[in-house]
C-alpha cells in the first residue's frame, strides 16, 4: 500500500484547485458557473513579450540556463533593484523563489511568522521545509494588516522569518512606509529575524506603493524580497519569478535549485527579460482596468449584504460571509449551488467567516457574478 512521506501529514491539495476543480466538473455536466476563484489575470501576454520568446527559441536559447538564472535577465533584475546579479536568483515563478528559500534556512523547529489572512501556500511551504508556521490573526477590525505589538509577541529564539505580503493575497492590504517602518522598528531589536518581502503584486497597488528595502534600507541585509512577471504582465503559465537578497542567502537557494529543478525555462527568461525592459505603459493601464473591476465588485458585494472594504492593491476582495450563512464554506457551497458562482472560502487563507473574490476577470463575468449573488442572497 501506498503511503506518503510524513512530511505530507497536513498538506492537502489546495482549497482552490478543490473548487476549480468542482467548478469544471459542473460545467462538464452543462452548468453555467462564473469562476471568480483564481488568482490569474484574464489579460493575455503581452504581444512583444511573446515575439521575444518566439526569437529566443528560434536563436537558439534552447539549452540548460545557468542555474541562478541567464545573465541577461539577472542583470536586468539587479539594475532594476539597485542590487548586483549575484543579489539575484531566478526560478520556475515566485512560488520556487519562496520554497527554495525555506529549504535554503530552516531548521526543524524553526518559526515563520505570517500574518492571516495569509495566500494558502506560505504555511504548507514551511511545514514541508520542515518549519513551523506561526500564524497571527489580523482581521478587518486592523484592515487585515500585522500590527508592531503582534509581531513582537510572535517572536521566539526559534524565529528565522518574517513573511510580509504587500499587496496582500487575499485581502488587497498594502502596508504604508510608516507601517512598514514600525515593523522593521520591531525586528531592529531581533537580530535573528530576517524578512521575506512577497511584493508580487506591487505594480497592481491602487496607492502609492513602497518596496520594504525602501522602507527600511537598514534590514536590507537581512531581507529577501520576491517579485516576478506572472501578476502584472499577465504571464502565469511562463514561469518567472525572482529573489533579491543579501549573496550568501541567495547563493543558497541556487544551491537547492540546481538539485530540484536546475535553472529556469531558457526561453521564459527571455520573455520576461522583455516584459520587464520594454517601455511599461501597459502596467498603469491594466491598473486602471482593475481599479475599475475592484469597484464594482465592492459595490455589488456591499449591496447584496456582504460587507466588504475596499482593497488598495492586487485583484481580490475579502468580504465576509452572509450574517445568515453559519460558514464560509458552506456560504461558498451554497453559492456556487444556488447561483453557479464560485468563491474561495477565508478558511483557505486562515480566516474563516470570509470569502476570497478574484476580479481578474472580465466586466462582463463580473457583472454576472454580482447579479446572481445578490438574486441567491436575496432568498437567504
Ligand atoms: N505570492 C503570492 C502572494 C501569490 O498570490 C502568488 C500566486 O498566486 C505567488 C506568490 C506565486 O507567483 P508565481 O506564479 O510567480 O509562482
Amino acid at each position: 500500500e501506498f503511503q506518503p512521506a510524513d512530511r505530507l501529514d497536513g498538506i492537502e491539495l489546495s482549497e482552490i484547485v478543490r473548487i476549480s476543480e468542482q467548478a469544471a466538473r459542473l460545467r462538464a455536466q452543462g452548468v453555467d458557473v462564473i469562476a471568480l476563484s483564481t488568482g490569474e489575470p484574464d489579460f493575455p501576454t503581452p504581444s512583444h513579450v511573446v515575439e521575444a520568446a518566439h526569437r529566443a527559441a528560434i536563436d537558439g536559447q534552447t539549452r540548460y540556463p545557468a542555474t541562478a538564472g541567464t545573465p541577461t535577465l539577472r542583470s536586468a533584475i539587479a539594475t532594476e533593484a539597485g542590487a548586483r546579479p549575484e543579489n539575484v536568483v531566478v526560478s520556475t515563478g515566485a512560488k520556487q523563489v519562496l520554497s527554495c528559500a525555506m529549504m535554503a534556512t530552516l531548521n526543524p523547529g524553526d518559526e515563520v511568522i505570517m500574518a492571516a489572512p495569509f495566500w494558502t501556500s506560505y504555511a504548507d511551504m514551511v511545514s514541508l521545509a520542515g518549519g513551523v508556521p506561526v500564524v497571527v490573526s489580523c482581521p478587518a477590525t486592523q484592515k487585515f494588516k500585522l500590527t508592531p505589538d503582534q509581531l513582537e509577541a510572535a517572536i521566539t529564539p526559534r524565529t528565522r522569518w518574517l513573511l510580509l505580503n504587500s499587496p496582500s493575497n487575499p485581502t488587497g492590504a498594502v502596508y504604508s512606509k510608516a507601517e512598514l517602518q514600525a515593523l522593521g522598528a520591531v525586528l531592529q531589536n531581533y537580530p535573528q529575524v530576517w524578512v521575506i518581502s512577497d511584493e508580487i503584486y506591487q505594480h497592481l497597488s491602487f496607492v502609492p506603493f513602497t518596496p520594504f528595502v525602501q522602507a527600511v534600507p537598514e534590514l536590507a541585509e537581512r531581507t529577501l524580497i520576491v517579485n516576478g512577471v506572472s501578476k502584472a504582465y499577465s504571464m502565469t503559465g511562463w514561469r518567472i519569478g525572482w529573489g533579491i537578497g543579501p549573496a550568501e542567502l541567495i547563493k543558497a537557494m541556487v544551491a537547492v535549485q540546481g538539485q530540484i529543478t536546475s535553472g529556469a525555462c531558457s526561453i521564459a527568461q527571455a520573455a520576461a527579460l522583455e516584459a520587464i525592459t520594454a517601455p511599461q505603459g501597459l502596467l498603469a493601464e491594466r491598473r486602471q482596468a482593475m481599479r475599475a473591476r475592484r469597484d464594482l465588485v465592492v459595490e455589488g458585494l456591499n449591496a447584496a449584504g456582504l460587507e466588504c472594504a475596499v482593497p488598495d492593491g492586487a485583484f481580490y476582495v475579502f468580504p465576509k460571509t452572509h450574517a445568515k450563512m453559519a460558514t464560509d464554506h458552506e456560504f461558498c457551497r451554497f453559492l456556487l449551488d444556488e447561483a453557479g458562482v464560485a468563491l474561495v472560502p477565508g478558511r483557505a487563507f486562515g480566516m474563516p467567516g470570509h470569502l476570497r473574490l478574484s476580479f481578474a476577470y472580465a466586466t462582463e463575468s463580473l457583472q454576472e457574478g454580482m447579479r446572481r449573488i445578490a438574486d441567491a442572497t436575496a432568498k437567504l
